[in-house]
């Protein structure tokens, strides 16, 4: 029997430099591929996903900010970037004949659902993935924020917290070769040691929830399965 999922329902936070792949900018659609790959096998194994997609590649407001242009603005640009990334993964999911519906934090009917809580989990409910676009609707946010809000508004088991390695490191592994990756860290540590995993409005919400967080490599083919069965490589953040 292959080994059976240890969730019913999570958070998947995907940043927009993973949509990136190895480009400098934008959407890489073979990755986005990738990843609504192992987002449908997620759902194959009955686990129910929510997806925060970040827009980092596209924008980020404090770039605006710091040539001496509107924060607030700059943060509204981020945030448009975000649904445009949710667009491109429901786009891929669709062609793995995922049932995908985007919600977004400011309304753009034309575009996508507008979100409330009763609605997500409706369509949660029906089996479909949900993609949460927009961030928190609100400028001096993050989208880990948003994932860490998501979390506690659909109930989510645990945040996943996709990145480009596989876990919470004691220094940065592509520069410091004696790096070491963490097991097990709780909130409190994370934010007490800085570790720069999301930022501390999102570590925070999570602990107030007792939402554990499980930072894993998003780039390995097949590794959010393994992840979800209690395998694969990984830091988890959790409070005994
Ligand atoms: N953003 C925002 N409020 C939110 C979420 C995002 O203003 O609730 C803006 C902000 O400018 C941010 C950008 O959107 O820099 C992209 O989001 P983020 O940096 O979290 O993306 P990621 O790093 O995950 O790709």
């Amino acid at each position: 029997m292959s080994p059976q999922p240890l969730y019913k329902r999570v958070l998947l936070k995907a940043s927009g430099e993973a949509l990136m792949g190895s480009q400098g900018f934008g959407i890489d659609v073979n990755v986005a591929d990738r990843i609504a790959s192992d987002i449908a096998e997620a759902r194959a194994m009955g686990v129910e996903v929510g997806v925060v997609v970040g827009g980092g590649n596209i924008f980020r407001g404090v770039a605006v900010a710091s040539k001496g242009g509107d924060r607030v603005t700059g943060d509204h640009m981020g945030m448009l970037g975000t649904v445009i990334n949710a667009l491109a993964l429901a786009t891929s999911l669709r062609k793995l004949n995922v049932d995908t519906v985007v919600l977004s934090a400011i309304s753009m009917p034309e575009i996508c659902e507008s979100f409330t809580q009763l609605r997500t989990l409706h369509h949660l409910g029906q089996g479909r993935v949900v993609i949460f676009a927009g961030g928190t609707g609100n400028p001096f946010f993050t989208t880990d924020s948003a994932a860490a809000l998501r979390a506690a508004e659909i109930g989510a088991e645990a945040i996943f917290k996709g990145t480009q390695v596989d876990g919470i490191y004691s220094a940065d592994p592509k520069k410091d070769p004696t790096a070491t990756r963490f097991e097990t860290l709780t909130h409190g540590e994370v934010l007490e040691k800085g570790l720069a995993v999301m930022d501390v409005a999102a570590v925070a919400l999570a602990r107030e929830n007792a939402i554990p967080i499980i930072v894993f490599s998003i780039h390995e083919k097949g590794g959010f399965a393994q992840i979800l069965t209690g395998g694969g490589r990984k830091t988890i953040v959790a409070d005994n």
